[in-house]
């Protein structure tokens, strides 16, 4: 006849080693690693700090990713005692873990003792709701979208390659959303600027963006900076930022960007549009080149988008903005291969995406030496631009 399920209870727990809370806290300063097999929401509202948490139907599934060296000391508690008792076994008779060990009364016991229990941040049932499509993704999940949460990105220009990525990185949930951007919406920015929109013509740049973020998602902070970025206060404003978003339209600015970017250590990931074409790359300072490593001289003027009014596919900004966000997001959560030491390639019109390696030039006039190396008045070194510019007629 099969046992009761009290009496089987009874049965796994004179198996097992069973161990006191005082003897747990003794062990885990020896190196025990403690183990949650509770469900998310118990474990969510507080647990031992310093446990690992696979739920107890996901324990065979997952304790391996978590542990894999089975003959680690595993001391494993629940809400009671009774749920880990369970768990113990299964990892021991059907896992093979050497040494596993059960805590008697679960963290109830623990609290009733006055030992410590870590809350972590939560989030809001409605933040639940609004990010649920995240949550169920393991690379995201509750720590990812915190990290979200957490994350500044600064946004150099809210036109054509700003706007998907402050709508985007807006509904995704990054918390705030620095703009760089001293213009006015103009009628012939509506063409790719999406952020904007027809009543908002003659509005500043950064105060229209606002009134879209807050409208889509209002747990964004957007901090806005109405000014043209230069020299005299790129070093104040980047290292408010983790990571920043270059949708720059000329290249004295990128290149002060970048020498600063490299002294401030601070990941930039850019982008660049003209006609049908597009390109993107991440320049991660130290980890892979950087954009002077790639482009040690600028184009031929003639070439320079900048120096006038250039056509441009209205599409073409959304397709290489939103690949910009979705590198920025992949950088904030630490997940997948960010674009780091790659230029990628888009040509609208054949539909066809190239990617080239590109490496670190060991004689970079920036990267080549250290952070602090770097002078304040070597930042954007960049021939004279009216002259530059006057070079294309
Ligand atoms: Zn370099």
């Amino acid at each position: 006849m099969s046992p009761s399920g009290a009496e089987l209870l009874r049965q796994i727990k004179n198996r097992i080693e069973q161990v006191d809370p005082s003897v747990v806290r003794e062990q885990m300063s020896n190196g025990a690693v403690i183990v949650d097999v509770r469900e998310t929401e118990e474990f969510a509202a507080g647990y031992i700090p310093g446990a690992k948490h696979v739920p107890r139907g996901y324990l065979e599934s997952r304790i391996e990713g978590v542990v894999p060296d089975r003959s680690q000391h595993l001391v494993l508690y629940c809400a009671s005692g009774n749920r880990s008792a369970y768990a113990a076994r299964t990892l021991i008779e059907d896992l093979g873990y050497e040494r596993v060990e059960s805590m008697v009364g679960g963290i109830t016991l623990w609290k009733d003792r006055g030992y410590p229990v870590e809350v972590p941040r939560t989030l809001t049932a409605e933040q639940r709701e609004r990010y649920s499509r995240h949550l169920l993704l393991g690379e995201v999940g509750l720590e990812g979208q915190r990290k979200l949460l957490d994350a500044r990105v600064l946004l150099l220009g809210a036109g054509g390659l700003g706007s998907p990525n402050a709508l985007y990185l807006a509904a995704a949930g990054v918390g705030t959303l620095g703009i760089v951007d001293s213009d006015e919406v103009d009628l012939s920015n509506l063409q790719r600027q999406v952020i904007h929109n027809s009543e908002r013509i003659g509005t500043a740049k950064v105060d229209s963006a606002e009134q879209a973020i807050m409208a889509l998602n209002p747990d964004v902070k957007v901090e806005k900076h109405a000014v043209r970025l230069g020299a005299d206060n790129i070093i104040e404003i980047l290292p408010q930022y983790d990571i920043v978003v270059d949708g720059l339209d000329n290249f004295p600015t990128r290149y002060l960007l970048n020498d600063a970017s490299v002294r401030l250590r601070i990941p930039v990931v850019s982008a660049a549009i003209l006609g049908f074409e597009g390109q993107l790359s991440v320049f991660k300072p130290y980890e892979g080149p950087c954009y002077r490593c790639l482009f040690p001289v600028p184009p031929p003027a003639e070439l320079a988008p900048s120096c006038g009014a250039n056509g441009v596919l209205g599409v073409l900004p959304g397709t290489m903005g939103l690949l910009q966000a979705t590198e920025v997001i992949k950088l904030i959560l630490g997940e997948g291969e960010p674009l780091i030491g790659r230029l990628l390639m888009y040509d609208a019109l054949a539909a066809r995406v190239t990617e080239v390696r590109v490496r670190r030039d060991p004689n970079c006039p920036v990267c080549s030496r250290e952070p602090s190396e770097i002078e304040d008045d070597e930042l954007g070194v960049f021939p004279d631009y009216e002259a530059f510019c006057a070079g294309a007629h």
